[in-house]
């Protein structure tokens, strides 16, 4: 038996105590890593320990896949009926809105994000897995009419085993996203938290054991990214893998399948949105939009609206109004309900994103506002604005994942088409006009994976949301979704029995 993390929190938003598993979730129980050894888990806020949690490696990652190959043939897999996978799903959705405040807490915690947003992310968890509970006894193929000698049908079969690795920015949201689908239709499951935030995953994985789960369905293996990661990648009995994190990452990952076992691979990766404000805009509501597309969860989203486009004839009125807008943009302890942005998930992304503001100075770029640490611990980083940028400039090109925007003009809309479209990524794009036959016209022409109108973040558990080009492969959320984690098999009958 691993040990427990027991915590009390006593904040204006939640009182009340916790404990979070700190092993390793592997059939069903919580072990210790095979060497023993832990890794610190840090508070953003102050650059403090929180606690320790078990680091697994290669060996860990083969016992859980062994424990899953179990499930998936004995209990789990095609052994149960769609409807009680389903039952199993809707309970653990219940379990989790059960305790909501509290998951929300440890996530605000280990995270950083502001106590208002970790709650939306568990409720938006919760959602997930009750919609997906909804899928489990509807994955079904097709008949297809060829000739009347013939019968053919397809069957939409589980994988089997699938490895999943998600990121730090939204750890629990990620964890549902792709246990969801992976789980409805009767996969079982090795996936391995982020190191910076592996919390929010272990106190789940209690719920996972209380709902009644058969033991190997669902496993957990912390540890470091280069190991576990790499192991999971690189399995030789691991069917499928689903990855989010950033593009170098995604291709290390694209590798080790193509070495391994050709494991099937999607790949939810960076952006470098671009959100493209027309002259016709409600000016004052695409501020506000705006502000939340590049500062919401600091900057932290692979989706983040960073590089502002906005119309040259309202150019100088949207950057005054979007600098005072920036201006209160309320940031420091997760836990005081008036702040809006917490610390940054970590010492190396807090250094990333200041290396970025130097690099933007360097290039030529404007400071316009902000650019500074907050305070003298943890890892608050100012809102911050860059005007003058150029094409070429690493600030424009590159993801910064911290709340860094850039603001550019254009003139017409076959400038912005062409500006907004050059870039490496294609995860999202927005667009302000109230114009709704030129917001059809330019959705249609950005190469994005999802084109908000007159909104930016807005997600569905629904609506399927995924990236072009070097943004990833495939899709995740609602139908799409689905399909990452089936086998479609073509059954031929010979009704009439000649050759
Ligand atoms: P990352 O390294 O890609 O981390 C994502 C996940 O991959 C983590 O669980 C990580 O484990 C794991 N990992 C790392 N190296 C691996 C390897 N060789 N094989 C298999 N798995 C591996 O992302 P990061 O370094 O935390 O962040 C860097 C940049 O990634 C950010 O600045 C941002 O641009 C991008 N990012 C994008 C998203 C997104 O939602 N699209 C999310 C996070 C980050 P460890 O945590 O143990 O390293
Ligand atoms: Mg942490």
């Amino acid at each position: 038996m691993s040990s427990t993390w027991t915590h009390t929190f006593n904040t204006p938003v939640f009182k009340g105590t916790v404990e979070v598993p700190t092993g390793l979730f592997i059939n069903g129980k919580f072990v210790d890593g095979s060497t023993k050894q832990a890794i610190d888990v840090i508070n953003p806020s102050t650059g403090q320990l929180i606690t320790k949690i078990s680091v697994g490696t290669l060996d860990d990652v083969n016992t859980a896949v062994k424990a899953a190959q179990h499930a998936f043939e004995t209990t789990y897999g095609l052994a149960m009926r769609g409807s009680d996978r389903g039952l199993l799903l809707g309970k653990l959705a219940q379990l989790i809105e059960d305790n909501t405040d509290a998951i929300a807490c440890v996530e605000a915690l280990d995270n950083g994000k502001t106590f208002p947003f970790a709650k939306g992310d568990v409720q938006a968890v919760v959602a997930c897995f009750r919609y997906y509970a909804g899928w489990a006894d509807k994955i079904q193929g097709k008949t297809i009419e060829t000739s009347e000698a013939q019968l053919v049908y397809t069957r939409h079969e589980p994988i089997g085993v699938v490895g999943q690795i998600i990121p730090w920015n939204f750890p629990i949201l990620m964890l549902a996203w792709k246990l969801g689908p992976a789980l409805a239709t009767g996969n079982t499951v090795v996936l391995k938290p982020s190191e910076f935030t592996p919390l929010s995953a272990l106190f789940v994985a209690k719920y996972i054991q209380e709902a009644g789960f058969p033991p190997g369905v669902v496993n957990i293996v912390n540890g470091y990214g280069n190991v576990v990661g790499q192991s999971i990648a690189e399995h030789m009995d691991i069917e499928k893998i689903a990855f989010t994190g950033s593009t170098l990452v995604g291709r290390k990952i694209m590798e080790a399948a193509a070495k391994s076992n050709l494991k099937n691979v999607t790949l939810e990766l960076g952006g470098k949105s671009p959100n493209v404000i027309f002259d016709d805009c409600n000016l004052d509501d695409a501020v506000k939009w705006a502000a939340f597309g590049i500062f919401f969860n600091h900057g932290q989203v692979c989706c983040a609206g960073s590089r502002i486009f906005v119309h040259e004839k309202i150019y100088d009125e949207f950057l005054h109004r979007f600098t005072e807008y920036t201006r209160n943009v309320k940031v420091g302890d997760p836990f005081d309900p008036d702040n809006f942005q917490g610390p940054q998930v970590s010492q190396v992304q807090y250094e990333r994103i200041m290396g970025y503001i130097k690099t933007g100075q360097e290039e030529g770029a404007t400071l316009h506002h902000g650019g500074e640490r907050i305070g003298s611990e943890g890892y608050f980083i100012q809102p911050t604005i860059f005007t003058d940028v150029k094409p070429h400039m690493r600030i424009v090109r590159e993801e910064i994942f911290g709340p860094v925007g850039v603001v550019a003009k254009f003139r017409d809309e076959d400038d912005i088409i062409a500006q907004a479209n050059d870039t490496l990524y294609g995860l999202a794009a927005a667009v302000f006009t109230r114009d709704i036959v030129k917001a059809v016209r330019t959705a249609n022409r950005l190469k994005a994976g999802t084109v908000w109108v007159n909104c930016v973040n807005h997600l569905h558990t629904a609506v399927p949301f995924g990236g072009y080009k070097q943004s990833g492969i495939g899709r995740e959320l609602g139908e799409y979704a689905l399909a990452n984690y089936t086998h479609v098999k073509a059954v031929q009958i010979n009704v009439d029995m000649q050759l």
